[in-house]
């Protein structure tokens, strides 16, 4: 696991570059190929309606000789040998009728074009609406000239020069880019699609890290938890057997003491783990009754005397709510408060003072507790009420647990709608506020 992870998290990526390069250049190709694709139908189809427009124009009698006079003059000779220009056989709207249903035919439906004809000096006969304002944007625009040469009379080519038509089609790439749009959407969807499983993949890989990692912290955890009452257990029974203590009951009380209170430290083991196991697979049942909460606190603190006289620390309190009255179920409560203050008393360091208050108003009734341990740095807070989790210790502390008092604590306030908030600062210290409705609701 610890080398195939790193592999696997190397091959999805480099495929998933890989992937996205080649769609990319595929992308770009075919965006280029169908530039150049779209182009010649637009040279087709306008050289198609210029040849149209020029044998619609010029088929006719070219010539009109004038019955009465016989003198003509040059000029006059010149307007009869120059053909009918277009502008004058054709409206805008024909021409344009033309060119749309030439674009129309071969698939460019939604292309935009202007165009305008221009006669042989170079001056327009006509162009459509937005023609002069597209004309200058030489960038963006394509601009195709087709020049619209009569077809007979060769005599005449010689003494015209042809018109021209202009067609102009505006923001050309963007109009190909809008043709294509749905082939790079659907691509771009797959790709962010691909992307997504990749990380569900790879969250859940870590995910499963992680738990093999806190599965093995736990085991090692329990190992020690149970193995270190056994080995006091042990020794506590080969000192009774020996028959100086035997005869000594000074002595003997005290080991028998000693491996009731190994017994009690392995119980409540078993019973946190049973508990964990208990609220995985249901959701915690309450039996909810009216608690009066300062005595309940007091009991608690009181089981806690022993302990702090050995780590030479007092618990301060100040139980200043008017009443303490709460709906609750006063097992799990019990188990709570034991489970703050355990964990007060355990990541502790020198002179240790705990501090607990409480608060109430006609709603909520606040607990705060308040240590001057050795703090948690912002992950930790963030964590803390996972299940298995557990400050990396290092060289902060060596206190061994499973992890598991924070997520009942946390299990038991959100079965009582209540909440829980904290504060602390490593090196400094910890402070737990504990809020629980007075009344109880089902109800979520
Ligand atoms: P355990 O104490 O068995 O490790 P908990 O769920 O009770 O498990 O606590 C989870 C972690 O939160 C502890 O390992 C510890 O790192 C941190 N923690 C809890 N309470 C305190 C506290 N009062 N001061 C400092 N750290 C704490």
């Amino acid at each position: 696991m610890k080398k195939t992870l790193p592999l696997i998290v190397t091959l999805i990526t480099l495929s998933l570059l890989g992937l996205i390069i080649l769609q990319a250049s595929w992308l770009k190709n075919l965006i280029e190929v169908r530039q150049a694709h779209v182009f010649n139908k637009i040279q087709t189809v306008t050289t198609q309606v210029a040849t149209d427009l020029s044998y619609a124009a010029f088929a006719g009698p070219v010539i009109r000789l004038p019955r009465k006079s016989n003198k003509i003059s040059a000029e006059f000779h010149l307007r009869l040998l120059k053909p009918p220009s277009i502008g004058d056989k054709f409206t805008p709207q024909e021409i344009y009728a033309k060119l749309r249903k030439a674009f129309d035919d071969v698939d460019l439906k939604k292309m935009k074009f202007e165009f305008a004809i221009a006669n042989s000096d170079g001056d327009y006969e006509m162009q459509s609406l937005n023609y002069a304002k597209e004309f200058y944007d030489t960038t963006s625009n394509k601009r195709i000239h087709n020049y619209l040469v009569p077809e007979t009379g060769t005599e005449i080519d010689q003494v015209v020069q042809a018109e021209q038509m202009i067609v102009i089609v505006p923001d050309f790439t963007k109009q190909v880019w809008r043709s294509l749009q749905w082939i790079i959407i659907g691509a771009i969807i797959f790709m962010l699609i691909i992307i997504a499983a990749f990380y569900v993949t790879l969250k859940s890989l870590f995910n499963q890290k992680k738990l093999s990692e806190i599965k093995s912290d736990f085991i090692n955890n329990m190992t020690h938890e149970f193995k270190t009452p056994l080995a006091t257990i042990s020794l506590a029974v080969d000192a009774i057997k020996n028959e100086k203590v035997k005869n000594d009951s000074d002595r003997f009380q005290y080991f028998s003491n000693i491996i009731k209170e190994e017994n009690r430290r392995m119980n409540k083991h078993v019973e946190t783990i049973l508990q964990a196991a208990l609220m995985e697979k249901q959701e915690l049942k309450l039996n909810i009754n009216r608690i009066a909460l300062h005595p309940l606190l007091n009991n608690v603190i009181e089981a806690y005397n022993l302990q702090l006289l050995e780590k030479n620390g007092f618990i301060e309190t100040n139980l200043n709510a008017k009443n303490d009255v709460v709906e609750a179920d006063e097992v799990h409560l019990t188990n709570l408060l034991s489970n703050l203050i355990d964990n007060a008393i355990k990541y502790s360091k020198d002179n240790l003072v705990i501090k607990i208050s409480t608060s109430c108003n006609n709603k909520i009734f606040s607990i705060k507790i308040e240590d001057n341990g050795i703090g948690m740095n912002k992950e930790s807070v963030k964590r803390i009420f996972e299940k298995f989790y557990r400050a990396h210790t290092g060289n902060i502390h060596n206190v061994k647990g499973f992890g598991l008092g924070m997520s009942y604590v946390k299990t038991v306030i959100d079965a009582h709608k209540g909440r829980i908030k904290v504060e602390s600062t490593l090196g400094k210290g910890s402070t737990f506020w504990v809020e629980l409705p007075r009344t109880y609701t089902s109800k979520k």
